[in-house]
């Protein structure tokens, strides 16, 4: 059978970030846990048991904000249904907050190998704004403990494009995270998202947000400083020592195949009776995805079977943000002319690629392009 990316999302944080859109709940008490083992049941009754994984990923949320002991279980449940490659990439997302030495050394016995910590700056001033539960000192308390916990492969989240942020500001958070040595760095710029505190405090114009111009220069200090500390620009907000890529969020920037587990999971797997690769959706919030499991129902409250068009709109859309770029067939010539002239692509053996000016307008070439 094809092996295939897992993922597992794990709904919980200790509170919510004013920024923050994901699906995550700031909730505790006896839902954590039966949220934990409803998606137990769910890996357990997946229709797509026995295709080996490539890689697994827990998100969130925050994962590690729930006892180690029963995230190693959700894990077992993974890895029994799914029975996983040799070296087979195993991460876990982790709040700097939520983790010590003892908790990390039980995740890496249960067989996580490697560990995302959502940093996303040193600056405890920016930390509290941004609502943040850890502070600097925790990052670099929490990159000690996961070396100690023997995991070698370590990722750090960091944000750019903050309220009230000066250049000298971020690149003294850049200077600090290469410090510390992770072999994979991801750094994105501050969006603002409908729905969030952050938005309403926007449209009253109470969030001072670097305009455009400095937006860039923050990026091309991502470009410059990772590359002279040794990482690759294997995507555009992805930066690794060479071969730390993430593999997991490679195989979603090429658009193969994943299952998704837990409350609002994505999954993307093909359905044989079909012939077709089928997108679910799961139930958001965990009360529900918990009472609909725990009936005996789906987890999914949409299933949208993909076709061609889809398909190749969404290689088009993740591949290009990938310094491999993306095979040229199935192209229209005359769009790659245009953006080719405007220098924001290059192209060689079958494929096309963004130019270093080219990734400043990735949107606008998918755009041009689909
Ligand atoms: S830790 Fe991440 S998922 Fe949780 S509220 Fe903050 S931004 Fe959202």
């Amino acid at each position: 059978m094809n092996p295939l990316a897992v993922y597992v999302h794990i709904p919980f944080c200790p509170s919510k970030c004013g920024y923050c859109d994901f699906n995550s709940y700031a909730m505790q008490g006896e839902i954590v846990e039966r949220t934990a083992r409803a998606i137990i049941r769910e890996i357990r009754e997946s229709p797509w048991a026995g295709r080996p994984a490539k890689t697994i990923f827990f998100g969130g949320g925050t994962p590690t904000f729930i006892p180690a002991p029963l995230l190693v279980e959700v894990l077992n449940a993974v890895t029994d249904t799914h029975p996983p490659l040799p070296n087979a990439e195993i991460t876990t997302e982790a709040n700097p907050g939520t983790v010590d030495a003892s908790k990390l050394e039980t995740l890496r016995a249960g067989g996580f190998n490697r560990v995302s910590l959502g940093a996303q700056s040193f600056d405890d001033g920016d930390l509290v704004r941004l609502g943040r539960v850890h502070r600097a000192g925790e990052i670099e308390r929490a990159v000690r403990a996961a070396h100690e916990a023997s995991f070698d492969n370590l990722n750090l989240d960091l944000m750019f494009g903050l309220p009230d942020q000066s250049r000298a500001a971020w690149r003294a958070n850049l200077a600090r995270a290469i410090s510390l040595e992770p072999e994979h760095l991801s750094l994105y710029c501050l969006t603002i998202e409908p729905n969030t505190p952050f938005y309403k405090l926007h449209l009253r114009g109470e969030l001072p947000l670097p305009d455009d111009e400095q937006q860039v220069a923050f990026y091309e200090d991502c470009l410059e400083r990772a590359a002279a500390a040794g990482y690759e620009a294997y995507e555009i907000s992805n930066f690794a020592q060479p071969g730390r890529e993430c593999r997991h969020n490679l195989c979603y920037w090429r658009a193969e195949e994943y299952a998704g587990y837990g409350p609002g999971a994505v999954g993307a797997v093909r359905d044989p009776a079909l012939g077709v690769r089928v997108r679910t959706t799961n139930l958001k919030h965990p009360e529900r995805y918990a009472c609909a499991i725990e009936a005996g129902g789906p987890a999914a409250y949409e299933s949208e079977p993909l076709d061609s068009a889809t398909l190749q709109t969404e290689r088009v859309m993740l591949g290009l943000r990938l310094a491999e770029g993306i095979e040229v067939d199935g192209l229209d010539e005359g769009a790659l002319s245009r953006l080719a002239r405007r220098g924001w692509i290059e192209r060689d053996t079958g494929r096309v690629r963004l130019t270093r000016a080219g990734r400043l307008f990735c949107n606008d070439a998918v755009v041009e392009l689909i």
